[in-house]
């Protein structure tokens, strides 16, 4: 390969030969920068900003796990994918992990081909991930399309229903006391809130072309092309229970939960129904079902 490397592996190992033969096998490929200690590994981890981290599990003073966990517990390092690289073997390790955040799991000795392979999907992941971050559609927390993202959907949806004289439902939904949920358990668990949040939404959507994206904050919203105001309800309701019989973790033994306001507006467009209106009627419906007492749903209609 001669062009130029495009993406940089932090590889970590408390032994010399380990780090050698990875660089071995990475170096034709990748930028490889190199730690012999859990505290190195963070600093260069924040210094060098990393695409993808190879993180030893045994290492004296700082194990792989304890690095991990103050990875994860850094804005700067979060996002950093890491792969465990461990002579251990056990699934019980091999779980403890994949709970703490890790992406993958290599044991020694190395195999080449599965080091360079395991590797260089993830890579593909995170190149991936950076163009849909670019184009600026996605919401880099939970993945799933931002504002601007869900305005260009809506508003093809929008026209399409003009077009073909059928409905269009919109839910607005809003996560109950989220302020005091951060307040109780700190903004990092609210980011694993809001991400279990948004996969629950789109685990109760059935059909390809429902939309759920971020509308900011706490928010979510959800469109429902040829939706009637019957089964955007029914929509609803199934979102409302499937939030609050979620389970969301912040260990190995302690779960929260949260519950769900929701707002919904329907209408068959016509060329001159204004958009922003419809928007507006939704919102107010939000804060009907939060002043009736919250884990509810009004529609717009019944205002
Ligand atoms: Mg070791």
């Amino acid at each position: 390969m001669s062009e130029k490397k495009e993406f940089t592996v932090l590889t970590t190992d408390d032994e010399k030969s380990n780090l050698d033969i990875l660089a071995g096998i990475l170096s034709p490929y990748y930028n490889i920068l190199v730690a012999k200690s859990g505290a190195r590994t963070l600093e260069l981890a924040k210094e060098k900003k990393p695409d993808l981290i190879l993180l030893d599990v045994m290492m004296p003073e700082m194990t792989g796990f304890e690095v991990i966990t103050a990875l994860k517990a850094s804005n700067d390092t979060a996002n950093i994918p890491v792969i465990f690289i461990t002579g251990l073997s056990s699934t019980e390790d091999e779980q403890r992990g994949f709970f703490l955040g890790a992406v993958d799991y290599i044991t020694k000795p190395f195999n080449n081909a599965i080091v360079k392979a395991r590797v260089k999907t993830h890579m593909r992941i995170v190149d991936q991930m950076r163009t849909i971050e670019r184009i600026g559609l996605i919401d880099p927390l939970t993945k799933i399309a931002n504002r601007r993202g869900f305005e260009d959907r809506f508003e093809a949806e929008w026209g399409r229903a003009i077009r073909e004289n059928i409905p269009i439902s919109f839910l607005i939904m809003d996560i109950d006391l989220f302020k005091i949920y951060n307040d109780t358990y700190g903004h990092q668990q609210g980011d694993v809130a809001l991400q279990a949040f948004a996969d629950t939404t789109i685990d109760s959507l059935h059909r390809a072309a429902d939309f759920v994206a971020r509308w900011g904050g706490e928010e979510f919203v959800v469109l429902l092309p040829d939706t009637g105001i019957e089964g955007a309800m029914e929509i609803a309701e199934r979102i409302r229970v499937n939030i609050e019989e979620m389970t969301i973790p912040i260990d190995e033994d302690t779960q929260t939960s949260v519950t769900v306001s929701i707002g919904i507006n329907c209408v068959v467009p016509e060329l001159d129904t204004p958009m922003k209106e419809f928007f507006e009627k939704a919102d107010l419906a939000l804060y009907k079902a939060k002043e009736l007492g919250r884990n509810r749903i009004v529609k717009a209609e019944d205002l």
